[in-house]
């Protein structure tokens, strides 16, 4: 609402002082311009005092280090705030198969059917897990604090000699563990674990479910 020759030919200091910009307005005022008014008006109250007379504008840029605008800084601005999804990377820059890839992007967002997801809606669903017959099933159980689920990764892992790796008795979280089995290998052997990984949590669900079908509970399920 400002035309641009009138806008170039003041510095900040002189158009606050006195309220000489608001003199500079010009056209309609709709709710739009009226709302922009009174949140300027707050600002050049806040900072009038601030103002040195005689001194340049320039223009800074306040999402940088160096008050220099570059459109990484911009970029990274648009994420501020935001939440990233910590395993990413771990899950779908890996050679493993779509269908495994997706599998383990639905355990990271504990979206499969184990048991204590069926029992939540009331579905039809194992007392306890299928693999040990110990514990309730959950993701986490069922892929690391399984006793059957650790001696898994343990003959799986040793076949590349990073049995060391294998998950401990107290490991209650899958993400945690691979996370830190990442972190114990070399970056130029990350992609291949990750692979391997994905492709062992797979085998393992693959597993529980064919135990489902033989499950005597689930047989009766099935033919009730
Ligand atoms: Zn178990």
């Amino acid at each position: 609402m400002v035309p641009k020759r009138v806008a170039n030919k003041r510095t900040v200091a002189e158009a606050m002082e006195n309220f000489v910009w608001t003199g500079d307005i010009h056209g309609v005022a709709t709710p739009l311009v009226i709302d922009q008014f009174l949140q300027l008006c707050d600002v050049s109250l806040k900072y009038i005092s601030r103002l040195q007379a005689g001194m340049q504008d320039s223009h800074i840029w306040r999402l940088s280090p160096s008050e220099q605008y570059t459109a990484s800084s911009a970029y990274e601005a648009l994420f501020q705030g935001s939440t990233s999804f910590e395993p990413f990377e771990r899950i779908w820059r890996t050679w493993a198969p779509g269908k495994c890839k997706f599998f383990l992007w639905l355990a990271a967002h504990n979206r499969c059917w184990t048991a204590d997801r069926l029992a939540r809606r009331n579905m039809p669903h194992p007392s306890h897990c299928l693999l040990c017959d110990q514990e309730e099933e959950t993701i986490n159980h069922l892929l690391v604090g399984c006793v059957f689920a650790r001696q898994f990764w343990l003959l799986f892992l040793q076949r590349i000699r990073l049995g060391s790796l294998a998950p401990q008795p107290l490991a209650s979280s899958f993400q945690n563990w691979w996370q830190e089995a990442i972190a114990a290998v070399h970056t130029a052997r990350c992609k291949g674990l990750n692979s391997l990984i994905i492709l062992g949590a797979w085998a393992l669900w693959h597993h529980r479910n064919w135990r489902v079908t033989q499950s005597p509970c689930c047989l009766n399920v099935r033919q009730g």
